[in-house]
């Protein structure tokens, strides 16, 4: 199939722009589509690039290749998924980290599709149909590069069908926990699209079991599994706070405490609304020496609607009366919209609202295993600012 590029947007796709979306192209989408290669040429037929067509959000098609004769075929996912899995030998091979990234979407070649591995087994997201009608090789690909103990998978596309979560081979024992620089972290495959840990807070983790965390008070808001809490217990912390809405995170934290051998009635687990949480611990005048803020880019309660790239300045600011002089923010967005310059702008503005002393010490993004492509900046999406609070005005 041929697809005409409109003229603006050849630039940036012969620039090596890797995401077709419906408005750059002359072309009705149609779901017998999904998966099949498309050829991309501008007005004067001259050929750009090599697509599959793969729905996907705003997305229609991912390239893949700058050769008209490249198919999206067995041998080309094995030569991507290949040279991904040597460029990861490092951390597959290591002894206190047993869960990473294998395959990255785009940052690999390959939009559409993520591989993880979690202690032997393997768990493949899929964000879109055309590339989840490549299913069965890629399993078999997998199968053939390493000794996989079983493969589940995550169907991201909005779906009618139901798919099955578990692919092939055994499944995950009862007590599935992986290790993350020597710490446990419990993993369950089957608890909707998330798995227990964000991957690509690693290096942000490994942060926290350091020297950092020595002696701290934490509060970990929007605390999910406790893992930024287990971390800094890790890191010997004096005493963790984590507080989420999610019923199922208060047992799931506390496993995770547990599992590490951590005392669980030392720690404060807490299921609520984060803004609530902060009304309380303003009236009990409560302070932390590290608050730590991982929001999801909308987060709906009962009173409000909280957006990253519109109310990531108040978050700070509602938190401000809760750090102690010389104490840590710790804030993290995983909004592909938001540059880190804006987000520093957004939290530099609450800082300055308030007359607070501060600096920003350190800022994390994508852990290597997250591959990214330099020509796509909206997959480096995650950014996580440490910034030292000084003194209220
Ligand atoms: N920081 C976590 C991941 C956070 S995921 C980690 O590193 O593992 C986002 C979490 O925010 C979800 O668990 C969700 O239940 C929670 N959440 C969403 N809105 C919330 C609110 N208003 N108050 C408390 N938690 C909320």
């Amino acid at each position: 199939m041929d697809i005409i590029v409109k003229n603006s947007f050849v630039d940036m796709i012969r620039d090596g722009y890797p995401l077709i979306t419906s408005d750059m192209v002359d072309y009705q989408y149609s779901v017998d589509d999904e998966g099949k290669t498309a050829l991309l040429f501008d007005r004067n037929r001259r050929y750009l690039a090599t697509a599959y067509i793969g729905k996907q959000n705003k997305g229609l098609a991912w390239v893949y290749s700058y050769s008209r004769i490249e198919k999206l075929n067995y041998d080309f996912l094995q030569r991507k998924i290949a040279i991904a899995f040597d460029n990861r030998e490092k951390i597959f091979n290591s002894k206190t980290t047993t869960a990473f990234r294998l395959f990255n979407t785009i940052g690999d070649g390959i939009g559409g599709v993520t591989i993880d591995y979690y202690a032997g087994f393997v768990l493949l997201n899929w964000y879109n149909i055309g590339i989840f009608n490549y299913k069965d090789d890629i399993v078999d690909i997998i199968r053939n590069l390493f000794d996989v103990k079983g493969i589940y998978q995550k169907v991201r596309f909005k779906s009618k069908e139901h798919y099955a979560n578990h692919v092939w081979g055994e499944k995950t024992p009862e007590d599935f926990y992986v290790l993350e620089n020597r710490v446990k972290y419990n993993i369950d495959f089957e608890d909707g699209n998330m798995v227990g840990i964000f991957l690509d807070q690693r290096d942000v983790r490994k942060f926290l079991t350091g020297k950092f965390s020595e002696n701290k008070t934490v509060l970990n808001t929007f605390s999910y599994t406790g893992a930024f809490s287990i971390a800094c217990l890790a890191g010997n912390a004096q005493k963790t706070t984590s507080v989420d809405l999610a019923k199922r995170s208060l047992e799931w934290t506390k496993s995770n405490i547990k599992v590490n051998d951590f005392d669980v009635d030392q720690q404060d687990v807490i299921v609520e609304d984060v803004f609530n949480y902060f009304n309380y611990a303003n009236r009990k005048k409560l302070k932390f020496d590290i608050i730590i803020l991982d929001p999801p880019s909308f987060a709906r309660s009962k009173k409000r609607i909280f957006s990253v790239l519109k109310n990531y300045t108040e978050l700070i600011e509602s938190i401000l009366p809760l750090v102690n002089e010389n104490g840590y923010i710790i804030a993290s967005s995983n909004n592909s919209q938001l540059t880190s310059q804006n987000f520093k702008r957004m939290i530099t503005r609450a800082l300055k609202n308030n007359d607070i002393e501060y600096n920003f010490q350190k800022l994390y993004r994508l852990p290597e295993d997250f591959k990214v492509m330099g020509g796509f900046p909206e997959g480096n999406y995650l950014k996580v600012f440490v910034v030292k609070v000084g003194k209220l005005g």
